[in-house]
C-alpha cells in the first residue's frame, strides 16, 4: 500500500497510501514542483507521522504534516472502512490528526501539496562547548527566523569536553541573497568549522537511507515540546548533552504556520510550541535522571519519539479538553481498546 496518485492538479491534491516512505513522496512530487512538509528523513513512513503530527523542515511555512491533510480512508475497530474529513465523520478527521494510533488504521491519506522550487539548504557545524549559551542563542535565531526559514539542530555525544552541534537549515528562496541573509544569523552563532550550503529540491533534503545505514536496537528516547527555551530549559538540556548519556539530541524550530491552527482544530493541540526537543540513550532510568530536569521546563508531550508511553504521560501529550475528547471518540470508535499498542488510553476510558 504505497501507491502515490495526484487527484488534481488544478488544486495539488495527493492521495498517498500510508505504506509509502517520505522521500517517495518527495520524489513523486518533485516533477510537479510541489511538497507536503514531513519529517527529515526520507526512509519514515507516511501512516505513522500523518497521524501524529509531522513536524518538518517546511514547518514554519506549511504547518504540521497534519494540517495538509483534507481526508483519511480508515478501517475501524469493527473492520469498518470509512473516510473521514471535515465533512464526513469531522470527529474522528479531528481525533485521526494527532491521535490516530488510538482509533483506527488509515490507509490512505490525501494532502493539498504546497508549490516548491530550488530550495536553499545549510549544514553548519558550530562548536557548542558552552552549550547553555548556545542553545539559547540557536533558539533565539530560529525561533525569530522568516517563514520560510526552518531549522533543526543535532547534537551528538561530546568529544571530550568539546560539544559540536548541527544545524541543517532550509530556507525557501533561490535568491542567493536571501539565502545568505537567512544563514548569516546562524554561522555567526559560534565559530563554525564546517559548513555546506546549496539550492536542493526537497527531495534531495529527504531522500531515503540505504540499505548501508540500517539501525538496530530498541533505543529510548523522551520526546517533549517548548514553548520557550528559557536559561533553566537550555542549562537543563546542556547538562543533558555534556553528561554523554543522550547519543542523539535533535532540537526543532516550530511556530510560523504551525502556530496558526487553534488548538481545538486538530488532536494535536500545542501550538504554541516553539520547539520540539528529543533526546536518545539506551538506559531509560539514566537518561530520565537527566531528562527529569528539563521535563519540568516542557509544555508538553510530541508522540512520536517518546518510548516512554506509561498512561500518565498521556496528560502531558493531549491536554485535558483534547483528552476528553479523544476519550468519546474511543468510546465510540473503538470501545474494546484493540488499538492499544502505542499509548494505551484504557485507564481513561
Ligand atoms: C530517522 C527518523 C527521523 C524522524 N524525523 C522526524 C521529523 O523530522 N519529524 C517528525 O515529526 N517525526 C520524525 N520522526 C518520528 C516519526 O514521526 C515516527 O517515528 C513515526 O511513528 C514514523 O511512522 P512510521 O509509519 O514510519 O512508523 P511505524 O513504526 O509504522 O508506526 C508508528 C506508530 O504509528 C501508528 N501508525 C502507523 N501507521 C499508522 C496508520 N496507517 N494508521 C494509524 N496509525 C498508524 C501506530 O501506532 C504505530 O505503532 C522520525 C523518525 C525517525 C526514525
Amino acid at each position: 500500500m504505497h501507491r502515490i496518485d495526484v487527484l488534481d492538479e488544478s488544486t495539488r491534491l495527493v492521495r498517498v497510501e500510508s505504506g509509502a516512505s517520505w522521500g517517495a513522496v518527495a520524489t513523486a512530487l518533485h516533477p510537479y514542483g510541489w511538497a507536503i512538509t514531513s519529517g527529515d528523513h526520507g526512509a519514515v513512513g507516511v501512516g505513522g507521522l500523518a497521524t501524529a503530527g509531522g513536524i518538518g523542515l517546511l514547518g514554519r511555512e506549511q504547518g504540521l504534516t497534519i494540517d495538509r491533510l483534507r481526508a483519511a480512508d480508515v478501517v475501524l475497530a469493527d473492520g469498518r472502512r470509512l473516510r473521514a474529513s471535515a465533512d464526513e465523520h469531522p470527529e474522528l478527521f479531528w481525533g485521526i490528526r494527532g491521535a490516530g494510533f488510538a482509533l483506527g488504521v488509515v490507509t490512505a491519506f490525501e494532502f493539498t501539496a504546497g508549490p516548491v522550487g530550488l530550495l536553499g539548504h545549510a549544514r553548519l557545524v558550530h562548536d557548542a562547548t558552552d552549550t547553555a549559551e548556545f542553545l539559547q542563542d540557536w533558539a533565539a535565531v530560529a525561533g525569530s527566523a522568516p517563514r520560510d526559514t526552518t531549522a533543526f539542530l543535532t547534537i551528538g555525544q561530546p568529544y571530550g569536553r568539546k560539544v559540536i552541534a548541527q544545524s541543517t537549515i532550509l530556507v525557501d528562496s533561490e535568491d542567493p541573497g536571501v539565502i545568505r541573509d537567512r544563514l548569516q544569523p546562524f554561522a555567526d552563532l559560534a565559530p563554525s568549522p564546517a559548513q555546506r550550503v546549496g539550492l536542493v529540491d526537497y527531495s534531495d533534503v529527504v531522500s531515503e537511507a540505504g540499505p548501508s545505514s540500517p539501525a538496530y536496537g530498541e533505543p529510548v528516547s523522551r520526546s517533549g515540546l517548548l514553548d520557550r527555551l528559557t536559561p533553566a530549559a537550555a542549562r537543563a538540556a546542556a547538562r543533558l548533552v555534556t553528561s554523554g548519556e543522550s547519543y542523539f539530541f535533535p532540537l526543532r524550530a516550530m511556530g510560523g504556520a504551525i502556530a496558526d491552527a487553534d488548538p481545538a482544530d486538530t488532536a494535536f493541540a500545542h501550538r504554541s510550541a516553539a520547539f520540539q526537543v528529543v533526546a536518545t540513550g539506551t538506559e531509560p532510568d539514566v537518561l530520565d535522571r537527566y531528562w527529569e530536569p528539563l521535563r519540568s521546563q516542557l509544555s508538553g508531550l510530541y508522540v512520536s519519539f517518546e518510548t516512554d508511553t506509561r498512561p500518565e504521560r498521556l496528560a502531558e501529550a493531549f491536554p485535558p479538553d483534547t483528552l476528553a475528547r479523544l476519550v468519546a471518540l474511543k468510546r465510540r470508535y473503538d470501545p474494546r481498546n484493540l488499538f492499544h499498542d502505542n499509548f494505551d488510553l484504557a485507564p481513561v476510558l
